[in-house]
């Protein structure tokens, strides 16, 4: 099932490419694979998936030491301060810091394993109550306070568009976190880049591709619907 998922994927992603005037080294699919099972996680991996997105710091652990280590771990979740000493050593990049007290604890334990662990800022560009991230205007001081840290280097913007039956819904919000980011680019800050966007998952990642995604995040259309009868917190 995966493998016909992933050449559906695959092919939708090259038209997006293509259709948004995008080349094919741009643009990146992180799987999320939160709630499967390893055994799904390895057949993805022997399809020749290396990106594997969670958003449970306990979820990294489990998986981490049973997978290959050639895996590049993304957390897209929500992150707890107090939690983030559990996955410095083990995470990829982290998609989901929206506050200088994250990232001051990023920070932290990234120099206590002696690394620089690459962040994304979470930008709420649709502004909904129950989505974490700041609010656009917000981005550009948080990332001066954030740049100088040790320990710690911004890549660039992630955003959850709101669930929509129609991904062209999601457009706007998608070219607007492009915006920003050419904005902030203008900037120059330092120990700042904005060379990633992670933005579009199942439902309007081709939209999030033709816009500039350089991540898309598909879980659903890879390992199918989730069930979280049995989910563990955190
Ligand atoms: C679960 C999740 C996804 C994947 O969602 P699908 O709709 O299943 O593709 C992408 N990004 C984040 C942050 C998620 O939590």
């Amino acid at each position: 099932m995966i493998k016909e998922n992933l050449s559906i994927v695959k092919k939708n992603i090259d038209e997006a490419v293509k259709r948004g005037g995008r080349t094919k080294e741009e643009v990146n699919l992180i799987a999320v694979s939160k709630t499967k099972p390893i055994e799904m996680l390895k057949e993805a991996y022997d399809l020749g998936i290396r990106d594997f997105g969670e958003n449970k710091v306990q979820e990294i652990m489990d998986k981490y030491d049973k997978l290959p280590s050639d895996i590049r771990w993304h957390m897209i979740g929500h992150l707890q301060t107090n939690k983030v000493k559990y996955i410095a050593d083990k995470v990829y990049l982290i998609h989901s810091v929206d506050s200088l007290k994250l990232a001051g604890e990023i920070s932290r334990q990234a120099v206590k394993v002696g690394r620089v662990i690459p962040i994304l800022i979470e930008v709420n560009v649709a502004g909904e109550e129950s989505k974490f991230g700041i609010r656009p205007d917000e981005c550009e001081s948080l990332i001066r306070e954030i740049a100088g840290l040790p320990g710690i280097t911004i890549r660039g913007l992630m955003t959850i568009a709101p669930y929509v039956d129609d991904p062209e819904e999601n457009r706007a919000y998608f070219a607007q976190l492009k915006q920003l980011s050419v904005d902030i680019t203008n900037k120059n800050i330092d120990n700042t880049s904005m060379s990633v966007l992670s933005m579009g998952m199942t439902g309007d990642y081709t939209v999030a591709i033709e816009e500039g995604a350089y991540y898309v995040r598909v879980g659903t259309g890879l390992f199918g619907e989730r069930d979280y009868s049995h989910a563990v917190n955190g």
